[in-house]
């Protein structure tokens, strides 16, 4: 059995209490699979009022954070960890997805750097953290919820987080395609039903529309991965449909 540490520098850490404090990962830090620390970013100023931000050169709107303290703190978590890997968490980062977050659930410790105000020199992306990256396309007011959104999806691939490891494998963007359409009870609700096929008991049939209404709802909503999907052998061979 492994566990995933995350260690996290911001100047917020009680935010990281609640969402992770609940549920299944909550269960899962009690069992020892992950374990999770944030750490106050002022513990690592030099300054005596514990000033993180400071106005950018060459003038500007609003704040930058400071170098200093966060290398001090990333070297103060490394003493102890010298492995973690470590990430910015920057709006102008490589894009997060799913191949990223599985990539990520194979390591043993998890860096995260959050920024706040107009972001943080640009020193310590180039030169002291391992990569930079962004949750979308789109500004958030700091790095913690990026953050969250990071270890949401790294944790629950973790092996043990998840029970039923088959929930896993079946779900949105592992094969590059949309998760297939699904129902449970009523049967029927205001008049709408649930797809006959469903309900027939034929576990080929099933699984055959399945991967069909996966492949359709993907073409409609993102046309885009379908350029990457892997076809696999039913849907070269099955007739009526392109490869
Ligand atoms: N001025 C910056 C945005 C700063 S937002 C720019 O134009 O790129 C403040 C902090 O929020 C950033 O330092 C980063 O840590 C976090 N942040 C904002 N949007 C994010 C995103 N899409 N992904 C990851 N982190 C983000």
């Amino acid at each position: 059995m492994k566990t995933l540490r995350f260690d996290i520098l911001t100047i917020f850490p009680a935010m990281f209490d609640s969402p992770f404090g609940e549920g299944l990962f909550s269960r899962a830090r009690e069992n020892g699979l992950l374990d999770l620390r944030a750490h106050d970013l002022r513990d690592y100023t030099l300054n005596k009022h514990r000033k993180v931000d400071d106005c950018p050169f060459g003038g500007g709107a609003g704040m930058v954070m400071n170098v200093e303290p966060i290398v001090r703190a990333i070297e103060a978590v490394k003493k102890d960890r010298p492995r973690a890997r470590t990430i910015l968490m920057s709006a102008s980062g490589k894009p997060f997805d799913q191949k990223k977050a599985w990539e990520l659930s194979r390591e043993d410790e998890i860096l995260l750097v959050c920024g706040r105000y107009e972001g943080v020199d640009e020193r310590v992306g180039l030169h002291f953290v391992d990569e930079e990256i962004s949750i979308g396309d789109f500004v958030l007011s700091g790095g913690e919820i990026p953050a969250m959104v990071l270890i949401d999806a790294v944790s629950r691939l973790v092996p043990g987080v998840v029970g039923d490891e088959a929930c896993i494998r079946d779900e949105s963007f592992t094969a590059d395609l949309l998760e297939y359409p699904q129902y449970t009870r009523p049967q029927e609700f205001r008049g709408q039903t649930v797809p006959e096929i469903l309900i027939s008991g034929d576990h080929q049939k099933i699984r055959d529309w399945q991967r069909q209404a996966a492949r359709e709802k993907t073409a409609r909503i993102r046309p885009d991965l379908l350029k990457n999907a892997k076809t696999s052998e039913q849907d070269r061979t099955a007739p009526g449909k392109k490869p």
